[in-house]
């Protein structure tokens, strides 16, 4: 079963327990020697590592890991600064985002998260688009072809998360519209959007204008400061 680590805590001595997400569930199992340099599992003591895993059910709360193949390792980005706080921040929006039992239906999209960011895509885009699976994942649908309160096309002027997406003229009434025409359309691009690939490179300017807007909402909505933000955003 091929999953994608996101937590690891101690348990006995030099074992372990992991938390990881599969393409059907949220799990957690027990590795013996995570924390022993010596031995082989230690290779695991590294959240978004991805691995094929045998489980094997004893007598204990968690299974017990009896094998694994390694698929990939975010070790191999270990200069890139940037990218290495991309993957901070994936794995803090999956963490403080989702709970664990809905964590799952994130699998895939940060597979591709985290695939995209090692061959090279823009990694604000990366996080962005993650960051709105995760809004999708926990039931927040945004209207990014039409004002969200009349359906009008015409006039779009503003993005508010609170309101459920685009404002026309209107709709935004006196409040005063935060985000350009090119930042609006990214953000449709940012939530319209499944393949990360797909979506073109942004600029810093416009890609901290959205996740400002993001930061705010989040904690607004879930009471959450994402800390690694700060460091992503440098
Ligand atoms: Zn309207």
């Amino acid at each position: 079963m091929k999953v994608i680590i996101l937590s690891i805590a101690n348990y006995k001595e030099k074992d372990g327990i992991i938390t990881a997400i599969s393409e059907d569930e949220s799990l957690s199992f027990l590795v013996r020697g995570l924390f022993d340099p010596k031995s082989k599992n230690a290779a695991l003591n590294n959240p978004t590592t991805v691995v094929d895993i045998e489980l094997v059910k004893k007598n204990g709360k968690y299974p017990n890991l009896e094998s694994y193949s390694l698929v990939s390792s975010p070790y191999l980005l270990r200069s890139d600064l940037k990218r290495l706080s991309a993957i901070q921040v994936l794995l803090e929006a999956t963490l403080k985002l989702v709970i664990e039992e809905e964590r799952f239906y994130l699998y895939q999209d940060l597979n591709d998260a985290l695939s995209a960011l090692k061959v090279g895509v823009d990694p604000n885009s990366v996080v962005l688009m993650y960051l709105a699976r995760v809004l999708k994942v926990n039931g927040y649908v945004f209207s990014i072809n039409k004002c969200t309160v009349c359906g009008t096309k015409n006039d779009i002027v503003a993005f508010s998360f609170y309101d459920g997406g685009f404002l026309c003229k209107e709709h935004l009434g006196e409040a005063k519209a935060d985000l350009s025409i090119e930042q609006m359309l990214l953000l449709r691009n940012v939530f319209g959007s499944s393949i990360y690939s797909s979506i073109e490179k942004m600029n810093e300017e416009n890609a901290a204008a959205l996740l400002m807007k993001f930061d705010e909402y989040i904690k607004d909505s879930f009471g959450v400061n994402m800390k690694s933000f700060d460091l992503f955003l440098k």
